[in-house]
């Protein structure tokens, strides 16, 4: 499901494959045509993220705005000689299709495609919190607004204009990292565990983004580190086209998708319950603090 790290992982394969050249912008789907012939044949500047809204701008200031919803993918891949590649199967799903002599980026199912202009692209980012994965961030920002509120953090952390790229899975593993009541009142959660919090979501995302998957069990995210300090990580990261989930760990999280299973650390049974729209997952004995 993708969340923060989907997109910025994403920036980094869309530079590698487009900027700087011009790029051949079609809609198969046919449901972005007026908006692909606006970019078609245009140079592609860069591209950034910013939580899980991604802006990739183009020549003559226009800017692809695209934000991939719960179930949206774009894979960027190479592709062999000819520049028209064969239609798979899943053609008619493909709603942009980014062509150069050497890549091929289809975005498919995404809830946002749109061209927009540079003062729209500050107005999105404006509504958006903190995203942890940007080096610009500032956490106080989120702080002050979650010490304002009388809604519940698990609820808050949901919130792309509190805190942008979290979502239900680094949402449920993070609180349960640092065992936090998830139904606690903003207001009522400490700044030293808000400082703790954001501490382990700068650590854990861009694990994310390096192996394409989200790794939140302490004796995974202690490989994974150990991996991206020694170099090792990057021949991942580099193979990763976005089609797919990563698979370098298994797939397992604390309490994520666990209802009714003991919890592992106190063996008590993980609960669930919806919150902002997604079924939160908890530990009642564990999680205490605020
Ligand atoms: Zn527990």
């Amino acid at each position: 499901m993708p969340e923060g790290h989907t997109t910025h992982a994403l920036v980094a394969r869309l530079d590698r494959a487009f900027a700087g050249s011009p790029v051949a912008v079609s809609s198969p789907q046919g449901k972005f045509a007026d908006g692909a012939a606006l970019l078609d044949g245009l140079t592609m500047v860069g591209s950034s993220a910013w939580g899980k809204h991604l802006f990739v701008q183009f020549e003559r200031e226009r800017w692809l705005n695209v934000h991939l919803g719960l179930i949206g993918k774009f894979s960027v891949m190479r592709h062999h000689a000819d520049p028209s590649p064969d239609p798979d199967p899943g053609e008619g799903q493909v709603r942009l299709r980014m062509l150069n002599d050497a890549w091929v980026g289809d975005l498919r199912a995404p809830t946002v495609c749109g061209v927009i202009t540079p003062e729209k692209v500050d107005e999105i980012q404006a509504r958006l919190g903190p995203d942890p994965l940007r080096p610009d961030a500032d956490p106080d920002l989120a702080f002050r607004r979650i010490a304002l509120s009388t809604r519940p953090i698990a609820e808050l952390l949901m919130d792309q204009a509190v805190l942008a790229g979290v979502g239900n899975v680094y949402r449920c593993e993070v609180l349960f990292r640092h065992r936090v009541d998830p139904f606690r009142p903003g207001r009522e959660i400490r700044p030293g565990t808000w400082k703790a919090i954001w501490g382990d979501l700068v650590r854990l995302m861009p694990l994310g983004v390096a192996y394409g998957q989200i790794l939140t069990m302490d004796d995974q995210v202690d490989d994974a580190l150990a991996e991206v300090a020694d170099g090792s990580a990057a021949a991942h990261t580099a193979s990763f086209t976005g089609a797919r989930l990563g698979e370098r760990f298994e797939r397992r999280f604390y309490l994520y998708k666990r209802t009714g299973e003991p919890c592992h650390v106190c063996g008590s049974t993980v609960r669930t319950q919806l919150i902002a729209g997604r079924n939160l997952f908890w530990c009642g004995r564990c999680q205490r603090r605020r």
